[in-house]
């Protein structure tokens, strides 16, 4: 596989003020929802940006970030996580099982637990290396589009008691709305989902619509661009 592009770094005085204004925003819509201050966490999405760009938003108090790929997670965040033991990363891109021993030695929290032979793999391996189960999240596939991962709703009952029988504890829930359709549909429908399954996580919103996620009920977003600037390369 082909190395990872990295961006250049951003100047870490516009990851600071990146991260002071989503944070200002976050504040607002939780204020605006009648939400508690601090109830949707910020996770700062640093995939395609190197260490440095992590780095600057750690110095400037983020301690939770998201990365799509694990490989390129293994090659930028050891060190990271080493040198500050609080960071917590979770993985929000699609996970191959043969990945998987990497993922588990990396991630706190895997978001795309998508389908069952992952979830077989995952608790075969969790049994097998007897450390401590991330956090999981199913993701749920609310536009039911063929190209994207995920779980359909309508499958999600019994994918979730798949997890239970095999010990998989399940934390909440994750999507990824279709991006030519207005979200709050698909934010309604995972709170919605959510709430049946007495799943306390949501994780839901990016740049463009983590204040209408936050209406929703998220309680974590993945902002990504609004932080450390655009990706198109
Ligand atoms: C890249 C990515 C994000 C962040 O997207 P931005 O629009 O840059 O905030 C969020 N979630 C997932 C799953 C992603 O892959």
């Amino acid at each position: 596989m082909s190395p990872t592009l990295l961006h250049p770094v951003p100047a870490p005085a516009e990851i600071a003020a990146g991260l002071a204004r989503v944070r200002a925003e976050i504040a607002a819509a939780e204020r605006d929802a009648g939400r508690p201050a601090g109830s949707a966490a910020l996770v700062a999405v640093s995939k395609t940006f190197p260490a440095e760009a992590a780095e600057a938003a750690i110095a400037a108090g983020q301690r939770v970030f998201g990365e799509n790929r694990v490989q390129e997670a293994a090659a930028k965040w050891p060190a990271l996580k080493a040198a500050h033991g609080d960071v917590r990363l979770h993985l929000i891109g699609p996970l191959q099982t043969n990945k998987l021993r990497d993922a588990l030695a990396l991630f706190d929290v895997i978001e795309t637990l998508d389908r069952p032979s992952l979830a077989e793999a995952l608790a075969a391996e969790l049994q097998r290396r007897q450390g401590p189960c991330p956090e999981l999240l199913v993701q749920v596939n609310t536009g039911e589009e063929p190209q994207k991962a995920g779980v359909a709703p309508q499958q999600l009952s019994e994918f979730l008691a798949l997890a239970r029988g095999l010990g998989l504890p399940v934390a909440g829930l994750m999507c990824i709305p279709p991006v030519d359709e207005n979200p709050a549909m698909h934010f309604a429908l995972l709170a919605k989902l959510a709430a049946r399954h007495k799943l306390a996580r949501l994780s839901m919103g990016m740049s463009g619509d983590f204040a209408a996620a936050i209406r929703f009920g998220a309680t974590q977003v993945r902002v990504g661009s609004a932080i450390f600037g655009s990706r198109t390369p």
